[in-house]
């Protein structure tokens, strides 16, 4: 069944509204588009626990810290509602770019100290910019759930903390990361991977593996960062922006997982930029 493709505010009020009326709970999968079975697993939770699913496609210029990047993102929103069509969705909300930001715009929402870190470290005003559109979108659908990736899980940890400090009356619910079956996490940036980089790529989760394991027995981030960072070079990644343990809830660095933790790694791969995440075992 072809969703109906919403690009107008008050339209979308309207449905919302109604659906509300009805007692309906309405859950929001906000995307950037270019949707991959990563994004569909967020689709697939959403219509699990929301009795209407909306999914938002919206390229988000402010959470584009570098020009380039925004004029090569993969468009693909014929594709994408094609995608969407098993799922039933009941709206796919494609706002322009004056919906989200007309003239004399002005506003912006912002987290502090979640984002001094990681990404938000690397990526001058990027996490301004989730935050802000995140916020509108949440009040545009007037979404009752809002489903989020782990594979951003300082963008998940942002939005749960913006969500609560707001009171926006959203249940943010994470959802596992979907990957290739060689462990690349998928991502709508691999479409930019070269040939030759693509059978590269998964070679940085394969170092985060293996350093996860030796955090597990006992051994200390710091020792085994020299050799994680050679090996990543002698695959070509150009540069790492981090490869980190930190704990879950408020980021801070650690050198052992003695609180619940992950391993994060962002590297730059033939002019793609990846990020990951994975969980790594508690010390007892
Ligand atoms: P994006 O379109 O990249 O902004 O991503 C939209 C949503 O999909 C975000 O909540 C992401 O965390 C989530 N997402 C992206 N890639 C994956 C993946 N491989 N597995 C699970 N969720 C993902």
């Amino acid at each position: 069944m072809t969703a109906p493709i919403v690009r107008s505010l008050p339209e979308l009020r309207a449905m919302t509204k109604a659906w509300h009326m009805a007692g309906e709970t309405i859950g929001v999968v906000p995307t950037m588009g270019a949707l991959h079975d990563g994004h569909l697993s967020l689709v697939a939770a959403a219509k699990s626990r929301a009795d209407r699913v909306i999914v938002t496609i919206f390229v988000n210029p402010k959470q584009f810290n570098n020009p380039e990047d925004l004029a090569n993102y993969p468009r693909t929103e014929h594709e994408d509602a094609r995608k969407l069509e098993r799922f039933a969705v009941d709206a796919i909300y494609v706002p322009d770019g004056d919906t989200m930001y007309p003239q004399g715009f002005s506003t912006t929402v912002s987290v502090d100290g979640l984002t001094d870190v990681l990404c938000g470290a690397h990526r001058p005003g990027h996490f301004d910019g989730v935050a802000t559109v995140v916020t509108k979108l949440f009040t545009q659908t007037s979404a009752d759930l809002a489903f989020f990736g782990e594979k951003d899980f300082q963008q998940l940890q942002v939005v749960r903390r913006l969500a609560r400090d707001l009171d926006l009356g959203v249940e943010v619910v994470g959802c596992p990361t979907i990957r290739e079956i060689d462990g690349l996490a998928m991502s709508s940036r691999n479409l930019l991977l070269s040939d030759r980089a693509r059978v590269k790529a998964p070679i940085m989760h394969e170092v985060m593996e293996g350093i996860a394991e030796a955090l597990g027995r006992g051994e200390a981030m710091s020792d085994l960062y020299p050799a994680a960072e050679k090996r990543l070079m002698n695959a070509d990644f150009l540069s790492i922006d981090y490869l980190e343990l930190r704990a879950c809830d408020d980021l801070s660095l650690l050198d052992r997982p003695t609180r619940p933790a992950r391993l994060f790694a962002a590297a730059h791969l033939a002019g793609v930029r990846l990020i990951d995440n994975i969980d790594v075992p508690l010390l007892s």
